[in-house]
């Protein structure tokens, strides 16, 4: 179901536990090579492979995609717009407190922008303290690419074992969806290190410390074939967490 599309009485008239998804992504630079709207496109991609498969047609209520994401780390490069953090961390919050006070318990964030994924995580977290008297509401915070699926298993060819940025991953996936929006010579981009900060501990960063075309990873050798494979592993990941959703209880701390 989609949000967009209902009638108040609509909603009203929805089993409050029906699974409500709130994908979340960002306009920001990706490099010289790819579009500022890239994980917008991209999740939003992820989202409708699920969302209009049979068991979750009528079972899950889908708001529309959240395009203004956390984003102040890529502030040096033109063009990218964010909400400051603390905003986002209202935003979010305002959100689930919306669908809350509609009356409904299973509230999830689909993410698909990493500068997303500490401040949904607050969110849910701060949440859940918020309404803590509620035994009934399970507040989820999920990034679709790390979900579980391995997506080299999936395909050999893949040489990235993690999500970048504007790399490999996401050119394969956007040269699948709109290969036009992807520009230039692939092959004469360089390989980005991810590189090692200090790891374990949690480095704070800005983007131009760690690149200058902005893309983080490699690129070069990107393709639609592999965006395909990514596509089907992320979309089965995000379908396997929303089975559990609705298998819930309704109670239980596991799901
Ligand atoms: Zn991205």
């Amino acid at each position: 179901m989609n949000l967009l599309e209902l009638t108040w009485p609509a909603v009203k008239a929805l089993d409050p536990n029906t699974p409500v998804v709130f994908p979340v992504a960002a306009l920001e630079q990706h490099g010289g090579h790819m579009p500022l709207f890239t994980d917008s496109l991209l999740l939003g991609e992820v989202v409708r492979r699920v969302a209009e498969r049979q068991p979750y047609q009528n079972r899950v209520l889908f708001a529309p995609l959240q395009w203004l994401g956390n984003s102040d780390h890529h502030l040096d490069f033109a063009g990218t717009l964010s909400a400051p953090p603390r905003v986002y961390l209202d935003l979010l919050t305002g959100l689930l407190d919306n669908f809350i006070m509609h009356g409904f318990h299973r509230l999830i964030f689909i993410n698909g922008h990493g500068g997303n994924d500490v401040p949904g995580k607050q969110v849910v977290f701060e949440a859940r303290q918020k309404y803590r008297q509620r035994d009934d509401l399970m507040l989820l915070f999920a990034t679709y690419w790390n979900l579980g699926g391995q997506p080299n298993a999936a395909n050999s060819s893949l040489i990235q074992t993690q999500m970048g940025h504007a790399c490999e991953w996401e050119t394969s996936m956007m040269l699948r969806i709109q290969p036009q929006l992807v520009v230039g010579d692939l092959t004469k981009l360089e390989s980005i290190p991810f590189g090692n900060a200090f790891e374990p501990a949690s480095r704070g960063w800005i983007t131009r410390e760690r690149t200058t075309p902005g893309h983080i990873g490699d690129p070069r050798t990107a393709s639609a074939e592999k965006g395909e494979t990514l596509f089907t592993v992320f979309a089965d990941d995000f379908a396997r967490m929303l089975d559990r959703v609705l298998a819930w209880d309704g109670r239980s701390w596991n799901g």
